[in-house]
């Protein structure tokens, strides 16, 4: 019984032991971050193991479903607002509302960022995207318009529609605002006296994140805002300024190639020119979903096969299951992503499915769509290169399987 007595002593001693030993604690932050903007950006960069070691190649991901609003496109909708908000265009709790044309991803992290600011929302949809998408807008007190996908040539267009509400938001109130029978005079009530119970349950005044304070903020004209991801240079910063230079510092300047799929073309424009700017060697290709005419700009310079008749350029839509790359026309972020591309590769929906499906299997990522695709354009890549051992292939896990489940999975 002593040495049964011993035993137990030393078994304990041992847990002790291995209970208060201690271990390395890596945090991503050591700061309190001050609100939802600290929870943007700054992600890790995640090893794919069962890719890696399959081809011998590194392939690591930035995680993007980690930030707050879920997507890459926090980034975006944090920098178009710090813009708008610098240059003057809106102000908190003034009722200035900003409207966006978004397959999702973008609304979401612009009603997120929205909310803590004090700004309302308008958000204008295909009726074809993910419900869950919708559920979140509506669950962050979005407004949400959704319209029949069509063609950018198309005036009902969600992109054209968000323009001209944002547009005429803006005149209703200022030529209409003392016009007691006006709709924008009722428009802008409304819209003043929600911001009004909220300012009423914040501090005596409004206080700014630079720690500005501003006295009369809620007797300011309500202003609406076109964020316009799709032409705003604020989204080709975004990533210039934080997504290269963190895989840069990440990686230790180790990359061989990046590669992302192009929705707005921000994502690549930015991270791309600022790898190249680093090293110029670094190659840059896009994943292209199926019905995108970026695989033919890019191979044969031009977004259409000539094959192809006026009406049906006309009517092309991208029509794949993939939600928030590919597109069909030649955007301000667009362009500048262009010079910088050296290849592109067309990705199916069978692929990016699988491709999918096998995350799931053997790395338990469970990722959303436009991931996939990237990932897929990452193996065709280093197979393409004939790449073996030690290089090192980067790439954007967009959003989390969770945005996906009704549509993509
Ligand atoms: N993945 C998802 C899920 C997206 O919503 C988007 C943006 N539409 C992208 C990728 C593409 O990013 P970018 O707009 O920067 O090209």
């Amino acid at each position: 019984s002593t040495s049964l007595v011993q035993y137990y002593q030393q078994r304990k001693k041992e847990r002790q032991i291995a209970h208060f030993a201690p271990r390395p604690i890596e945090l991503r932050s050591d700061e309190i971050v001050k609100g939802v903007s600290g929870l943007i950006g700054n992600t890790p960069l995640v090893r794919i193991n069962s890719l890696s070691d399959a081809l011998g190649v590194e392939i690591l991901g930035k995680a993007e479903f980690l930030n707050i609003g879920g997507s890459v496109k926090d980034r975006v909708a944090l920098q178009m607002i710090d813009d708008a908000e610098r240059a003057g265009f809106i102000r908190p709790y003034t009722g200035s509302r900003i409207f966006e044309g978004t397959v999702g991803s973008t609304g979401i992290s612009i009603a997120t960022i929205a909310r803590a600011r004090g700004y309302e929302t308008t958000i204008i949809m295909p009726d074809d995207v993910a419900e869950e998408k919708v559920k979140a807008l509506q669950a962050l007190g979005a407004e949400v318009e959704r319209v029949r996908p069509a063609s950018i040539v198309d005036k009902k267009q969600y992109v054209n529609l968000a323009r001209q509400r944002a547009a005429r938001f803006g005149e209703e109130d200022s030529i209409d605002a003392n016009d007691p029978s006006s709709k924008a005079k009722e428009h802008t009530h409304i819209l003043q006296s929600t911001s009004d119970s909220v300012v009423s349950e914040m501090p005596r005044h409004v206080r700014f994140e630079d720690g500005d304070e501003d006295e009369n903020a809620s007797r300011t004209q309500p202003r609406g805002f076109f964020a316009d991801q799709f032409e705003n240079r604020s989204n080709f910063d975004a990533h210039f300024k934080g997504t290269g230079p963190e895989i840069w510092r990440q990686t230790n300047g180790r990359v061989d190639a990046f590669v992302a799929g192009a929705g707005t073309g921000g994502t690549v424009a930015g991270t791309g020119h600022y790898l190249k700017s680093m090293n110029e060697d670094i190659f840059v290709a896009i994943a292209d979903p199926e019905g995108s005419g970026l695989y033919n700009k890019v191979k044969y310079g031009v977004m259409y096969d000539p094959k192809e008749s006026e009406g049906t350029k006309r009517r092309h839509q991208v029509d794949t299951a993939v939600e928030g790359i590919g597109i069909n026309r030649l955007t301000h972020n667009i362009e500048l992503a262009l010079p910088i591309l050296d290849d592109a590769f067309r990705i199916t929906d069978a692929e990016a499915v699988s491709m999918s499906r096998y995350l799931v299997k053997y790395d338990g990522l469970f990722l959303g769509s436009s991931s996939a695709c990237n990932l897929v354009a990452c193996v065709k890549l280093v197979k393409q290169k004939g790449w073996k051992e030690g290089q090192t292939v980067v790439t954007i896990l967009c959003d989390s399987g969770t945005r996906h489940y009704s549509k993509f999975w």
